[in-house]
């Protein structure tokens, strides 16, 4: 287990909250960051060693950009724009039958998964403590906190536990039950990797489709790397989550005997650096928060890959409940509720989007006419309603909050 960095020491007051957030990738970061700035002392548990890097490109879709100008990150986030074109939709001979115009595909701005985290991270470093290589074990509450073991740490207490660990989160099962009470799989398997642009592709990428599958390759780093995806339909697959090469063999099985650069595509997966592989799902909750506590992002209200839209929940998700913990003083009761208030229509909406988008992945794929016709209505015909970001009036980090106060390490 590694600790970087202590916050800053000051004066305590009974508004201030120890808050201790599970998961270092979009969700948590971007509240501590918030936390912060609103007085509160977060403290962020990552189960892996250290920041993770790289993976799949995610978008962002309009609000979310307004969060991110206001933690002055946005001409940052601009810079790792992936600038991506326009896609070639290819069979399995490898003939272009359809241009897939990038304004369907990469939203507003799409960048780096792990470029976005490593800027999270590095935007709250220096003011927030950091626990790499350690998860919550348990988590029991009383009147006055959470008394909190970690698998490798030793035990402390919070005012407040936090879940921002995703999908698969331990503190959701920890707080609310087993995860097969929440998640709703949408039919979809995706395995993604990295790999060399041995294609030599620029700004762009190439999909292949056949029934009740698909692949992917596209462009990343400044053309200097690549990412490949598999996606096939599936109900329900008997796998061991930690067993990469069982995950594997399930994909090569499927593309066996599909053609164009499918063999390739699985010669770099076997020997990728990286490998990710998962349902796609969402998950569905009555309430996103039990006594102390709460859930954000993936880990509460997951909309899935299809809708295109869970980078933003968690960043608008960890504005709204940082803003919403300040507002009441510190009161996570009256907090917890106007977050859910405040999230909820968001969050359907995007549910809606993303069982939809899952129904649609695997249908013939569309002609060049309706492409055409979707990217000249975008992005209009991308929007969701927009969520209305109610202004917490967040004094700047290094400057102390009004009526909040920075406390020492939790
Ligand atoms: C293939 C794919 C493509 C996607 N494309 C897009 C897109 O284009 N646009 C978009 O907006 N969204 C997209 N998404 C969704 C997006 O990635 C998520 O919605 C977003 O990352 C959610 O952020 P999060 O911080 O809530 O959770 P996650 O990003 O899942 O992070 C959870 C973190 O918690 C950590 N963790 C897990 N368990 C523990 C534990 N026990 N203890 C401590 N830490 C733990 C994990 O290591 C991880 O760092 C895509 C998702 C997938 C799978």
């Amino acid at each position: 287990m590694t600790t970087t960095r202590t916050t800053t020491t000051g004066t305590t007051t009974a508004t201030a909250r120890t808050v201790l957030i599970s998961g270092a990738s979009v969700a948590g970061p971007a509240l501590a960051y918030w936390l912060r700035r609103h007085g509160f002392a977060p403290t962020v548990v990552e189960r892996a060693e250290a920041v993770r890097e790289g993976g799949y490109a995610v978008d962002f879709r309009g609000e979310a950009l307004d969060v991110l100008d206001r933690m002055g990150l946005l001409e940052r986030i601009r810079e790792l724009d992936t600038e991506m074109g326009d896609a070639a939709m290819v069979d399995a001979e490898g003939c272009q039958y359809a241009t897939l115009p990038a304004v369907i595909f990469a939203g507003d701005l799409e960048v780096l998964k792990g470029d976005l985290t490593r800027m999270l991270y590095e935007a709250t470093r220096d003011d927030v403590e950091y626990v790499f290589g350690d998860s919550i074990a348990s988590l029991t509450e009383d009147e006055h906190g959470v008394e909190v073991t970690f698998e490798r740490g030793t035990p402390r207490r919070f005012d407040l536990v936090v879940g921002a660990d995703g999908l698969h989160s331990r503190t959701r099962a920890l707080a609310f039950g087993p995860e097969e009470q929440f998640v709703r799989h949408l039919g979809i398997y995706t395995a993604i990797f990295s790999l060399d642009n041995y294609l030599g592709l620029e700004n762009t990428g190439r999909l292949y489709a056949a029934p009740g599958k698909a692949a992917n390759i596209f462009t990343a780093r400044a053309n200097t790397e690549a990412r490949a995806a598999f996606h096939l339909a599936a109900e329900h697959l008997e796998y061991d989550r930690h067993d990469r090469v069982g995950q594997q063999r399930i994909i090569a099985e499927r593309f066996a005997d599909d053609g164009w650069e499918i063999p390739r595509l699985l010669h770099e997966m076997a020997q990728a650096p990286d490998f990710f592989f998962d349902a796609n799902a969402q998950v569905e909750m009555d309430s996103w928060s039990r006594g102390r506590v709460v859930l954000l992002g993936d880990a509460g209200y997951c909309a899935g890959p299809t809708s295109g839209r869970g980078t933003s929940q968690a960043l608008i998700g960890a504005y709204v409940l940082a803003g919403e913990l300040a507002a009441s003083g510190g009161d996570h009761t009256t907090a917890f509720a106007a977050y859910e208030r405040e999230m909820r229509g968001y969050v359907s909406e995007h549910q809606s989007v993303g069982r939809e988008g899952a129904e649609r992945f695997f249908m013939p794929a569309p002609t060049q006419e309706i492409l055409d016709m979707l990217a000249a209505q975008a992005p209009e015909n991308t929007r969701t309603t927009p969520i209305r970001l109610r202004d917490y009036a967040a004094p700047a980090l290094h400057e102390p909050a009004a009526g909040a106060a920075v406390m020492g390490g939790a």
